[in-house]
């Protein structure tokens, strides 16, 4: 049995913090984590690891390093990596002028393998560990994600999508896409740490046919994940509506197909309204907050005290290619401006909670992922800030733990990842920068 034994401070959290709230805050300045087989087995002030018999020889000193839980994405796209920051338009158009174009490429199942395997790098470049992922209509390329993160035990979700309608003919499923959907649950989910998520895009480019298959899958499957969009764009809101005149609203174009459960994860849903919400409270399911992909395509400012006051389950979702960063401090900064322009502030630790424990509670999952109580899978980032950066000085400066996250959340998306490990085993390190980025030119 080999221990491993990380030293930095440590930040985790039990519960949402806010202003006054800090009851669930878990932060230690100097502490070791030790991790055991994959797992976090403890994590100790540094004076009581001393006292218990630890040795500093045996110590990987991450000082001042901040060791925190890996962060968790509840919605991203893997096919989208190459189309992030394409100029133009909204929502529908951009489907139709990037986002199609791109996962068409898909077809070639090389390119399909190729691109998992960057996806995962990248992933855990920006400290995430954790991603409900949405791939292509290819099945094959759901198998390239899974069979990628299976070969770094990595805890991912994700799902092969599911159209066959109002996209172009070759994305579309030949049938209802319920055999594909069946074979990959039957191949991935449960196996090691990951977990298939049924993925009908969204209303407009599934038939009922092809909703009703996918509900029928869940009904099969409890246990299995459900992910797709909501209530992102007004135009994308009246076309689902007038495909579905039956439905009350867009929520119950769902889950009369009984897709609405505790398992599934509907992406943006900003303009939701009040009975939307308490349905969605009620069944236990949770918003993916894809702040930058919002305000990208012009879709709109989720309230999020307002789905906190409804209590309903909330993370957050780069939406990459949508979302124009991987990284979820780059995304949680988004979520503060969002917040600001309804006048309200989204406290540092309340945004490193959502990305964290948030996210993994919205999945279900926060008894082995996103938080550092022992026992947990020992998915980890370490923030510290590149030598010599803006970052840096800025952390030089900060006086309070939260000071010094809001520094990461608003500067660290290129410069923070110092480390990650995935199920305790280092799958990204920074490199030293080959140029000084702070030379003065005179
Ligand atoms: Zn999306």
């Amino acid at each position: 049995m080999s221990l491993e034994h990380l030293r930095g401070a440590t930040l985790s959290f039990s519960a949402r913090p806010d202003d006054e709230n800090h009851h669930g805050v878990h932060y230690f300045d100097d502490a070791v984590v030790t991790i055991d087989d994959g797992l976090i087995r403890s994590v100790l002030r540094l004076d009581q690891f001393e006292r218990e018999g630890g040795r500093l020889e045996a110590v990987d000193d991450l000082r001042p390093g901040l060791i925190l839980p890996g962060l968790v994405d509840l919605h991203v796209h893997s096919s989208q990596l190459d189309i992030i920051a394409s100029y133009g338009r909204q929502l529908m158009d951009w489907l139709a002028d990037y986002a199609f174009p791109a996962e068409r490429a898909f077809a070639d199942e090389a390119h399909a393998i190729d691109v998992a395997e960057q996806f995962l790098a990248r992933l855990f470049e920006f400290g995430t560990t954790t991603a409900m992922t949405f791939t292509t209509v290819h099945a094959h390329a759901a198998d390239a994600f899974f069979r990628a993160a299976a070969r770094v035990d990595a805890r991912m979700l994700g799902g092969k999508v599911l159209m066959d309608r109002n996209a172009p003919g070759d994305l579309c499923d030949a049938d209802d896409g319920q055999a594909a959907t069946l074979a990959l649950i039957e191949r991935w989910h449960g196996s090691g740490r990951l977990d298939y998520a049924v993925t009908p895009r969204f209303a407009i480019t599934s038939s009922p046919a092809q909703l009703a298959a996918a509900g029928d899958v869940m009904a099969r499957h409890p246990d299995v994940y459900l992910q797709t969009h909501i209530s992102e764009h007004p135009e994308e809101i009246a076309a689902t509506l007038a495909l579905y005149p039956e439905a009350s609203d867009y929520l119950d174009v769902y889950a009369r197909h009984g897709l609405l459960t505790d398992k599934a994860i509907f992406a943006h849903g900003i303009h939701l309204s009040d009975a939307e919400l308490e349905r969605m409270r009620a069944a236990g399911a949770a918003v993916a907050f894809c702040p930058s992909s919002n305000l990208f395509l012009g879709s709109g400012l989720l309230d999020l005290e307002r789905l906190e006051e409804r209590g309903v389950l909330m993370g957050l979702g780069s939406d990459v290619g949508g979302g124009t960063h991987l990284s979820l401090l780059a995304t949680a900064a988004d979520g503060y401006k969002v917040a600001q322009m309804a006048g309200k502030s989204w406290h540092p630790l309340a945004a490193l909670d959502a990305i964290t424990r948030g996210g993994a509670d919205a999945l279900g999952l926060a008894d082995r992922i996103g938080t550092l109580a022992p026992g947990s899978e020992a998915d980890l980032v370490v923030l510290d800030a590149a030598p010599g950066t803006l970052l840096a000085q800025r952390i030089e400066a900060a006086t309070t733990v939260a000071e010094r996250v809001f520094a990461y959340i608003f500067l660290g998306a290129e410069h923070a990842v110092a480390r990650t490990y995935v199920a305790g085993v280092l799958r990204h390190r920074r490199q030293p920068a080959q140029d000084r980025p702070t030379e003065v030119v005179r």
